[in-house]
């Protein structure tokens, strides 16, 4: 089978061609990252119009490159939440039209669920149910992924997500949007324990995450003069990343669950993060499970992604969205099971 993947979730236009043995096909991506850039962070209306423009170039490529047509489609796939609810629309709604011409079904995907798949589409061997850690611009949470549609959430932030909490810390160290590969690379230079700062929720019985005392004490490191900058990049990353570890070593020592996790899976932006990816490889390997990761390319947002959590939805036999599906600017993945037709924007 073959289907179309489109995403317009956020800041990236993505239109992607993959097929049931995991080839990808052909993909394209257009980074709106300049166009932001001037306002350090990203503007929804700016969004909204940069994905008119761009999609329909995209789509064309990956066609064009792959020697393919639409009507070789099986199905088309778009994200329709959650996100920017403009850019989520201008995608949702070409995903619609090209299905409908193409009389093939209309996938709407959970953006998140893009993100918790996409470790399959790159390792063939990883099996359902795995531990999965999601962090992304919007998200930090633990979840059991028991197939498509079928999620278990069991911690998430009390505030910041974690991905939110490396673009603060990286415009108050002056480094720029988007933050998270600056301040990344800042660290590698840096001395992580240079700067004394708080691992919020460390050894707490609850299982969930919190970033907004982290992001705080960097705030009073960077107004005290005291640091250098790449001093605070590194302290801050390996503070969040003592977080991470603390709460998922809680979550694999402590979880119920029905059937044993084998695998301990991270994915979204953050896990592009080489000392992120280390630090959870350690953890799986002290708890004596694999551990998987996505391509570094395919843990920021792409169309691939999006096409594959709709191939394993058509896989499992689903037939598809009806086309007047509402576009949701929230959608918690826990809900993917049982969708609220109709409900949202
Ligand atoms: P969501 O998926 O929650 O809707 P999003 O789509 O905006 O949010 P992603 O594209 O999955 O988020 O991830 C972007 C986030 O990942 C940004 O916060 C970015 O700073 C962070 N990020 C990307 N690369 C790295 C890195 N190397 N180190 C740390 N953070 C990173
Ligand atoms: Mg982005
Ligand atoms: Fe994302």
């Amino acid at each position: 089978a073959l289907i179309l993947g489109i995403e317009s979730s956020c800041d990236e236009s993505a239109a992607a061609l993959v097929r049931d043995d995991r080839t990808i096909v052909a993909h394209r991506l257009a980074s709106q990252e300049a166009a932001h850039q001037p306002y350090g962070g990203v503007v929804p209306e700016i969004a909204a119009r940069a994905h008119v423009e761009s999609l329909p170039p995209l789509i064309s490529a990956v066609f064009e490159e792959a020697g393919l047509e639409l009507e070789d489609c099986d199905a088309v796939a778009a994200t329709s939440g959650p996100g920017l609810i403009g850019g989520v629309m201008v995608g949702m709604v070409m995903g619609k039209a090209l299905a409908m011409a193409a009389g093939k079904p209309f996938l709407a995907i959970n953006h998140l669920e893009g993100h918790a798949l996409s470790p399959r589409l790159d390792d063939a061997s990883l099996q359902f149910p795995y531990l999965l850690l999601l962090v992304s611009g919007g998200h930090c949470q633990i979840l059991r992924v028991d197939g498509p549609g079928a999620y278990a959430r069991l911690a998430t932030t009390i505030d910041d997500a974690l991905g939110e909490a490396f673009d603060k810390t990286a415009k108050l160290l002056g480094l720029g949007y988007p933050g998270g590969p600056a301040v990344e690379k800042l660290a590698r230079e840096g001395d992580p324990k240079a700067v004394p700062l708080p691992r919020p929720l460390l050894g707490s019985d609850e299982p969930h995450f919190s970033f907004a005392g982290l992001k705080s004490a960097v705030l009073r490191a960077v107004e005290s003069g005291e640091h250098a900058a790449a001093d605070i990049a590194a302290s801050f990353q390996q503070a969040a990343i003592d977080c991470v570890v603390d709460r998922l070593g809680k979550a694999l020592t402590e979880a119920n669950f029905d059937a044993p996790i084998t695998r301990l899976v991270v994915a979204g932006g953050v896990a592009a993060n080489q000392s992120v990816r280390a630090a959870l490889e350690a953890l799986a390997a002290k708890h004596d499970i694999a551990f998987s990761a996505p391509p570094i390319w395919l843990c920021t947002d792409n169309a691939a992604m999006i096409g594959w959590a709709g191939m394993e939805r058509f896989l499992a036999g689903d037939t598809g969205d009806p086309l007047d599906f509402k576009a949701r600017p929230r959608w918690p993945l826990d809900d993917a099971a049982a969708p609220v037709r109709g409900a949202g924007v």
